[in-house]
């Protein structure tokens, strides 16, 4: 039986900032969803910090038009009630007046899957917050490439062949095909730099889809920075892919990635619990794990990936890995490069009182330091 699993997710509104939604928020949208007929097989709605996200199981393939209006017309319902509430940020990421087709492109984060269904489905969501697509090319690059991480790439006939990597170049939005194990060093080059380069998907060597990652840029989207992109992944595990404890291992170092408190620092990725708020520590990025069965379309979880003991102390790790970062302020690479800066209006605001105040130095002083200082090479 082919299904299709879609996650789509948006920000239409905080509690007092971009901390979580209002129940009431979440209730709008579980309740557009619940009367959709029978479009949907199955779905799920929770949310990651701000990020309310929809997982739906459904025959109509990927990119359907009905599917992601349902979605958008959810949204709509839950930003008429952060409105009403006042709630922070209400529909920012729902960045056309009108639904035309297809929410990609129009602020919602979309990962989809379509394949045949195994009798004992099973896949992983991971929802992050306060950061960004790029967010994912650490723990992906260990689960799929880096055996030190993963002995599943030496035990598993399948992981062993190596796997279709397709990369996203996220500023002018071309992608490539990138082939384990022959393209290695070129696929390292391309996630080096998370702000530009992330995974869109991964496929085994004969086509078989294992996962799917949401990355629009909305401040690409919008032609000005409007928020951080926040990211969802949705990968097929057990049997010929990676073991569901290899997927959510590879986040247990937390790494440094972009976002945070206004979209412009850098800290580490904190694994936390299904259903968390942001916290107001300085917006410590999160992702959360929702553990799914599926059989004939029908959810069984989501399990917490994130739930057990020894997450509380990969968090602790994290916690002081933000604060070791926060400890050095706005001095970069605590905060992001100008051009990753999500207020970059506020801070070109800045540079152009200091250019105005920048004079050239005396000429002839510079011309005698550098004859004193210069040897010429021939
Ligand atoms: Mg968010």
């Amino acid at each position: 039986m082919k299904i299709t699993v879609s996650v789509i997710k948006a920000d239409v509104g905080g509690i007092g900032g971009h901390t979580r939604p209002s129940d009431a928020l979440i209730d709008a949208v579980k309740e557009t969803v619940k009367n959709s007929g029978d479009l949907l097989i199955d779905h799920y709605i929770g949310y990651c910090g701000d990020d309310v996200h929809i997982v739906m199981s459904h025959t109509k393939g990927v990119d359907n038009k009905d599917i992601h209006k349902l979605a958008w017309d959810a949204f709509e319902a839950g930003t008429a009630v952060a409105k009403k509430e006042g709630l922070y940020g209400a529909g920012q990421d729902l960045l056309k007046d009108s639904f035309s087709g297809n929410v990609k492109g129009m602020g919602p984060g979309v990962a989809e899957l379509e394949f045949e269904e195994r009798p004992n489905e099973a896949f992983t969501v991971f929802a992050a917050d306060k950061t960004e697509p790029g967010c994912f090319n650490y723990p992906m690059y260990r689960l799929f490439v880096d055996a030190l991480s993963n002995t599943g790439l030496i035990v598993n006939k399948s992981l062993a062949e190596g796997v279709r990597f397709t990369i996203m170049d996220v500023e002018d939005g071309t992608i490539a095909d990138l082939e384990l194990w022959q393209d290695k060093p070129t696929l390292e080059a391309a996630l080096m730099y998370p702000g530009r380069y992330v995974i869109a998907e991964i496929h085994t060597k004969e086509g078989e889809p294992i996962l799917s990652a949401s990355t629009d840029r909305l401040h690409n989207i919008a032609g000005i920075y409007v928020g951080k992109d926040d990211p969802v992944c949705l990968i097929r595990t057990q049997k010929l892919f990676p073991a569901t404890e290899e997927a959510g291992s590879v986040f247990n170092n937390p790494h440094y990635v972009a976002g945070n408190t206004r979209g412009s620092h850098n800290m580490p990725l904190m694994p936390v619990k299904l259903n968390s708020a942001a916290t107001i520590n300085f917006c410590i990025p999160i992702v959360q794990s929702l553990v799914f069965s599926m059989h004939e379309g029908k959810f069984t979880g989501p399990f917490d990936g994130f739930s057990t003991p020894d997450w509380d102390y990969i968090r602790e790790q994290a916690t002081k890995k933000a604060l070791a970062i926060r400890s050095q302020g706005f001095i970069h690479p605590a905060t992001l490069v100008p051009d990753e800066l999500e207020y970059a209006e506020g801070y070109k605001a800045r540079m152009s009182k200091l250019k105005e105040k920048m004079k050239p130095m005396d000429s002839k002083t510079v011309t005698n330091d550098r004859k004193e200082n210069y040897e010429d090479p021939d």
